[in-house]
């Protein structure tokens, strides 16, 4: 079965700052999109300025998982469009939150937390430790990988408890983040993966672009039936 991916992306530093369009000129979501596509997978690019943000009734009843990047206009986004967002992913749809969209309305309120964190933007060295190494999201990585410079961002993370800790990044400045968090949310599973600042080239790494498509394939609907609500009768005779 091919997978329908739909990639979300702002598009706002790439098309008002020169320095970021030099880094993306396809913008973010190119460079994830030529990889998934490499991957045999069906991919559509949805961004902010488009009718319903590009997510339709439609589209999103036609995408198996949803990645989010986010950063400027958190707030442009109509709570409409998350409630839409929201409930697609309670009846099964997958969904990947890369780096900024941290403080996307869509994963805040699917954790229901502020997920506030610390952050410094001083071209460091990110070390990704794969602190569970049998995960589906960690194939084909070795024990750690590292990005030569990002933005950092540190604890605390103010999340729930992730059902699974996948990656745990370093920082050259000294601190750590829980950097690859997987989450079960009614019938969807969600996965925030950390790097990705706009200024670095972090979505052309190969390892990076690799736990992407790990993260789709494993957030895909597992083809679950369709769940009943409310009384019924039992069963067995009594
Ligand atoms: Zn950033």
């Amino acid at each position: 079965m091919t997978l329908n991916v739909t990639i979300w992306n702002e598009y706002r530093h790439e098309t008002s700052r020169e320095d970021v369009r030099k880094v993306y000129p396809d913008g973010l979501h190119g460079p994830i999109a030529d990889h998934l596509r490499s991957e045999g997978m069906t991919v559509r690019v949805a961004t902010l300025d488009e009718p319903e943000h590009g997510l339709t009734e439609a589209a999103l009843a036609d995408t198996d998982v949803l990645t989010w990047w986010g950063h400027l206009a958190h707030y442009e986004v109509s709570d409409e469009i998350v409630a839409r967002v929201q409930q697609r992913v309670l009846d099964g749809m997958g969904l990947i939150v890369l780096h900024s969209g941290h403080h996307s309305k869509i994963f805040r309120s699917l954790m229901g937390t502020t997920c506030n964190l610390i952050w410094r933007e001083a071209d460091e060295r990110e070390r990704i430790w794969v602190v569970e190494p049998g995960h589906p999201i960690a194939a084909g990585l070795g024990s750690y990988f590292e990005i030569p410079r990002e933005e950092m961002y540190g604890e605390r993370f103010d999340i729930p408890a992730p059902d699974t800790l996948v990656f745990v990044s370093w920082f050259q400045g000294g601190e750590v983040f829980r950097s690859g968090c997987c989450y079960q949310r009614g019938l969807g599973k969600i996965f925030y993966f950390r790097p990705g600042h706009e200024m670095y080239p972090t979505y052309y790494q190969k390892e990076v672009l690799q736990v992407i498509a790990n993260a789709v394939k494993w957030a895909a609907p597992a083809g679950a039936p369709a769940v009943m609500f409310g009384n019924r009768p039992p069963l067995e005779k009594f």
